[in-house]
């Protein structure tokens, strides 16, 4: 038996360092390792499964071609191969190498990801999406307003004496991140949730507030008045850090009265809200991704920022905004946020001029090319892009698609050819993470089964087959030792990592802060930090300062539909790992939450078969009646497959966020009935 350490590659907070026991080619344990401090206690129930994940008998692992009669058969590689490259080049040379979309998810992270950029450029260039679905309005109002994206690591979460938890579900979504709650709650922090849904995490927090869906901002800036009014504002460290604060203050016009009628928070739950924050320093924020995922989401994350400005809550211990930590993204080419913009260039080898968050409606539309082809890879459109329904027709319209999956997903079905992926412990790579400062190697364990290609090779044999004109070394050839010689030189710049010492456990990022901001230097144009951003207006159209734009009509629109919200759950990340019978067994049958009173009005009983509808589509699961949902909200979690009650994607209109060019999934409204 063999022992490795590796990292978790999945788009989560955690990036976990585990252990991973193997036997005869099979992982046959997962562990801990107690070298990453933000991680010590080990793998979620999502890292525990890829036992069964990676030899699940339901794993693609030879390349499928689709017959004439619709069904899928099995296919030699090599073929598999010579098909794609013939009919992505008369495709090309019919339409232009634009009219292929090439569609890229975050299914897997790592630096090898890049690969596939060298080879489409190549190729002649093809057409990419811009924008991303989940949390590019956070980071844009993050960076416009302290110049970076950064914040203190987990392990300074017990420093803090209150502990703000705003829009997040850590117990389901970065459970890691419960012991260090914990552990300040120990030391006697107070912990307060602010939500729409009581969620597992409220469970353990001290006092809650349900906020309504999209109204956070409304919320934050009644604080922010309250708090100067009170006088808890930190002063010298706004005189030395802040501009804005005048513009700021002299516009803030909520008061809690006013805040009540648009969040449905009682005035004097607000009020003792802002004591709490106010008095409570050194104040730990920890805004989540979903409410910003709303038309007024770029502009809600910056209110709720002010909260942590106006009380001199950044670059100390305790303190902070935990938004996003991109310090282990060292090596990335382009930063988080910029890497989501459309291109600017007309002639660039990319034409990034199609929006993630509409993206059916977009390929329908695009002409000049029209759209002929899809490339697939690390992803799942059909299911987790809004507007699905025009998703779904946008890419059966195509002449080709190849999908690269490990399993039969909603949009794997779809394809012409499906190549069989590479699972997580089949080829070496380096990924960072967004939550923990840490820069890990994770090597090749295992050796694919059948025919399973990764798609660095995929390129590699793509391209001797085109065949493309290649600058060496771009593209590594075959086998892991080629992998490692290319990450080894995409990383010697820094002198301070290397692989060598990464195969032995995480490595901080070169330069990374653990107290994020300690310095007091911040990125942005006038050195300080912007409450008043200019930028924000010049790039985005929106208010140079931060406001709260109402989206979903609670006081003036239509009170009978309930609003849609589609978190992501525990035991699933996006559309991953939910088809594991591990997974099955612990966790609760997909469902859509309704409050009592709610399931009332519409006759609906627990566990009724239910439809789900609005003007985009319908969709049918089951009902669960519950408290933990307030009246007015259902709730749908993310990334549940068609087949099993899932695809709330269909009902969701594929619109961007008010900055960053996020996708506002929450703004939804819809009605449900008993199903016949
Ligand atoms: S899914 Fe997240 S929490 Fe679970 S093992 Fe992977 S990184 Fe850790």
């Amino acid at each position: 038996m063999d022992e490795f350490i590796t990292a978790c590659p999945r788009n989560c907070y955690s990036t976990c360092t585990f252990r991973v026991q193997v036997e005869d080619n099979r992982i046959i344990r997962v562990l801990p390792y107690k070298g990453n401090k933000s991680v010590p206690e080990g793998p979620c129930i999502k890292g525990l499964s890829y036992i069964e994940r990676s030899s699940s008998p339901d794993r693609i692992i030879y390349p499928l071609i689709r017959k004439k009669d619709g069904s899928f058969m099995r296919f030699p590689i090599n073929e598999a191969l010579d098909i794609i490259s013939s009919r992505l080049a008369e495709i090309r040379d019919r339409y232009s190498s634009q009219s292929i979309l090439w569609y890229r998810g975050s299914g897997m992270s790592g630096m090898t990801n890049e690969i596939g950029y060298s080879f489409w450029r190549a190729f002649g260039g093809t057409t990419i999406t811009y924008g991303n679905l989940c949390w590019p309005a956070g980071l844009e109002a993050v960076k416009l307003t302290l110049g970076s994206n950064k914040h203190n690591v987990p392990w300074d979460i017990p420093n803090a004496k209150t502990i703000i938890i705003w829009g997040k579900n850590p117990a389901e979504t970065n459970i890691q991140e419960i012991s260090f709650i914990a552990a300040a709650k120990t030391k006697g922090a107070m912990v307060v949730i602010i939500d729409p849904v009581r969620t597992p995490t409220a469970d353990i927090a001290d006092i809650m507030f349900s906020v309504r869906p999209g109204t956070d901002a409304a919320l934050a800036l009644s604080i922010a008045k309250l708090l100067i009014e009170k006088e808890f504002t930190d002063v010298n460290f706004i005189n030395k850090h802040v501009s804005g604060f005048e513009d700021f203050r002299d516009t803030l016009q909520i008061t809690p009265a006013r805040a009540e009628q648009i969040t449905g928070i009682p005035a004097a739950d607000i009020i003792e809200l802002a004591d709490i924050i106010g008095k409570g320093g050194p104040v730990t924020f920890l805004p989540g991704y979903g409410l910003q995922r709303h038309l007024n989401g770029g502009q809600t994350i910056r209110a709720i920022l002010a909260l942590a400005i106006l009380t001199g809550n950044i670059g100390k211990p305790g303190s902070g905004f935990n938004y996003a930590n991109l310090q282990s993204y060292v090596f990335d080419d382009v930063k988080e946020p910029d890497s989501y913009y459309p291109d600017h260039v007309k002639d660039s080898p990319f034409r990034r001029s199609i929006s993630m968050a509409s993206l059916g409606r977009d390929m329908l539309d695009t002409v000049n090319p029209e759209l002929k082809s899809a490339f697939v890879e690390r992803g799942n459109p059909l299911l987790q892009l809004p507007d699905s329904g025009n998703v779904r027709k946008a890419f059966a319209s195509l002449e080709f698609k190849v999908v690269i999956e490990q399993f039969m997903t909603d949009s794997a079905a779809l394809a012409d050819i499906i190549l069989p992926a590479k699972n997580m412990f089949e080829q070496s790579d380096i990924v960072g993470s967004y939550w923990s400062p840490y820069v890990q190697f994770k090597p090749k364990i295992t050796e694919p089964p059948g025919e399973v290609m990764p798609e660095s090779e995929v390129y590699y044999e793509l391209s001797k087959r085109l065949p493309l004109n290649l600058q060496e070394g771009l593209i590594p050839e075959p086998g892991n030792q080629n992998i490692e010689k290319w990450l080894e030189k995409r990383i010697k710049g820094y002198s301070e990592i290397n692989l060598d010492d990464l195969r032995h456990g995480p490595l901080i990022a070169p330069g990374a802060q653990e107290i994020a901001y300690s310095d007091f230097k911040f990125e942005t144009k006038s050195g300080k930090i912007e409450l008043f951003s200019q930028e924000a207006r010049d790039r985005w159209n929106v208010s140079p300062l931060p406001e709260y734009i109402p989206v979903l009509n609670y006081e003036s629109g239509d009170k009978t539909s309930l609003v849609l919200i589609t978190p992501n759950a525990g035991s699933r990340i996006h559309s991953q790992f939910g088809n594991l019978k591990i997974i099955r067994e612990n966790s609760e049958v997909p469902a859509l939450l309704i409050s009592p009173d709610d399931a009332d009005k519409r006759k609906i009983f627990n566990g009724n078969r239910i439809r789900i509808f609005n003007a985009s589509g319908d969709l049918f699961t089951i009902a669960k009646i519950s408290n933990r949902i307030p009246s007015g909200c259902v709730m749908l979690p993310n990334g549940i497959w068609l087949h099993e009650g899932g695809g709330g994607n269909l009902l969701i209109e594929g619109r961007e966020t008010d900055m960053g060019f996020g996708a506002a999934f929450h703004d939804t409204r819809v009605e449900v009935e008993p199903a016949e």
